[in-house]
């Protein structure tokens, strides 16, 4: 297939046509949560952005493998290997264990991120499910003389790289002065920057996760397991590698570093980082005020996706101010926007031309390095264009696959409510009937039957639709 969409690449630091190795197919790999909290809205605009990108990637005809890691060991409070082990910090404070805490967590995650409307990637996996392949990567690295052993650590030597610090496009220098003077030195690093692999001498005595390793009992480094997962199910070479601007150095520095040494080549062409979300005063933080999290959204009355709305009205390269007067204004526009997409009738044909034009405008702002402010306007033009709304709302129906803000959904539900309510008893028993008919026939994967239940229907005036929130009907 034609190649057209443009994202700005880390590596290179300019904006790219994406070549995929593979003609027609993407292997996208994001960095997942460390599961020891709840998401920070903050994150959150980076997983709202990745899906996006994913599903602009599906939108223009690609087809997309995407896996994401969940991190439930290793993650120490500083991404350099220091302070203390958050999944250890979180079970504490809970009084649970590790894997209680990490369940659950993983779980509020995914809750979160359905509220968002983020799809969950094609494979999720947790870090401890793959010890063996940390420990079959870090022995090769020992045996090409990448990493060494010292004081029952296994460390990566960066100073075997030239191009270490090229991603980063900082300077050793430069990197060394962010290093604050608290942070106890770990003197068996050979270089500052070298970082563990896998450790032994934890300095927590209460280290709850150990296994056996040939260089003892212990636990793997965070950096290890995103570049063994993504090779396990993505193989020796990737297209597009996802994170926040904060996983550039060390987390994915590091990642580069190992990968490229394990294989002897080229690991990922394309990477894709996700500017912060700030508050006025800077960067947010957890210390400072509310720690923001969808449901602390929700018990303010913000409908989650009001926040997706708020994060794609601005490129994910910049980074955005968060406050609730900017979200008071968003919700505005987005009942606004819904209201809009409400009214559209059902009605005509849809007009081929019209249609065809403004998906590919659509698709334009898309492949533009994943200008989502500017799809949103396509969006608004359309609705205000000079054609038919049975037009309006197929496109409508098609840009949500992309921008996933439930307008549709919301018109849908709203319509079947107004029908259900002038309905005669009758009619809805019948209805309702014949759905839980029809849903039992998809369960028993008899297809043919359920098709033939909503042609029937259909044959009645009744159109149904599968919605993420169950299946609607109104008179047609
Ligand atoms: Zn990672």
């Amino acid at each position: 297939m034609e190649n057209k969409f443009k994202i700005y690449n880390t590596l290179t630091k300019q904006v790219e046509t994406i070549k995929p190795n593979e003609d027609g197919k993407i292997a996208m790999y994001t960095c997942g949560p460390t599961v020891y909290h709840f998401a920070h809205i903050g994150n959150l605009r980076s997983y709202i952005m990745e899906d996006v990108l994913e599903k602009s990637l599906r939108f223009v005809g690609y087809d997309v493998k995407r896996v994401m890691n969940i991190t439930d060991v290793g993650h120490l409070s500083s991404d350099a290997d220091t302070g203390e082990d958050k999944m250890l910090k979180g079970a504490k404070r809970e009084h649970k264990t590790v894997m209680e805490v990490a369940k659950f967590y993983t779980d509020a995650f995914f809750a979160d991120c359905a509220k968002l409307n983020i799809k969950t990637p094609d494979v999720v996996e947790p870090a401890t499910n793959c010890i063996d392949e940390f420990i079959n990567m870090i022995t090769v690295l020992l045996e090409k003389g990448y990493a060494y052993q010292a004081g029952g650590n296994v460390y990566f030597d960066t100073s075997k790289l030239n191009d270490y610090y090229v991603f980063s496009s900082q300077s050793e220098k430069e990197l060394l002065v962010g290093v604050r003077d608290d942070v106890e030195e770990d003197t068996n690093k050979r270089n500052k920057n070298d970082f563990v692999l896998w450790f032994t001498k934890s300095k927590f005595e209460d280290q709850a996760l150990k296994w056996d390793s040939p260089w003892g009992v212990g636990y793997p480094g965070w950096h290890i397991e995103c570049s063994c997962i993504s090779m396990k199910h993505l193989g020796e070479y990737m297209d597009i590698h996802c994170g926040g601007v904060d996983n550039i150095f060390p987390h994915h520095t590091n990642e580069i570093a190992q990968s490229e040494s394990y294989l002897g080549h080229k690991w990922c062409n394309y990477w894709f980082h996700v500017h912060h979300l700030n508050d006025k005063s800077g960067k947010m933080s957890k210390s400072k005020g509310d720690f923001l999290t969808v449901s602390l959204l929700e018990e303010k009355g913000y409908n989650p996706l009001v926040y997706r709305m708020f994060c794609l009205q601005s490129h994910y390269r910049k980074p955005l101010e968060f406050s609730y007067e900017v979200l008071d204004q968003m919700v505005k526009t987005y009942d606004k926007l819904a209201r809009k997409t409400r009214s559209l009738k059902n009605d005509g044909e849809v007009d081929k031309q019209v249609y065809d034009a403004f998906r590919l405008k659509f698709e334009d702002a898309l492949c533009n390095d994943v200008n989502t402010s500017m799809a949103i306007t396509v969006l608004y033009d359309l609705l205000k264009a000079d054609t038919n709304d049975a037009t309006k709302r197929k496109l409508v129906e098609d840009f949500d696959q992309v921008l996933s803000l439930g307008l549709l959904s919301a018109a849908d539900e709203k319509a079947s409510e107004q029908e259900t309510n002038g309905a005669d008893n009758e009619l809805t028993a019948y209805v309702e009937e014949m759905i839980a008919k029809r849903a039992q026939a998809k369960k028993e994967k008899d297809f043919a039957k359920a098709d033939a239940i909503r042609n029937e229907l259909l044959e009645k005036g009744i159109a149904i639709k599968d919605t993420r929130e169950g299946v609607v009907w109104e008179r047609v």
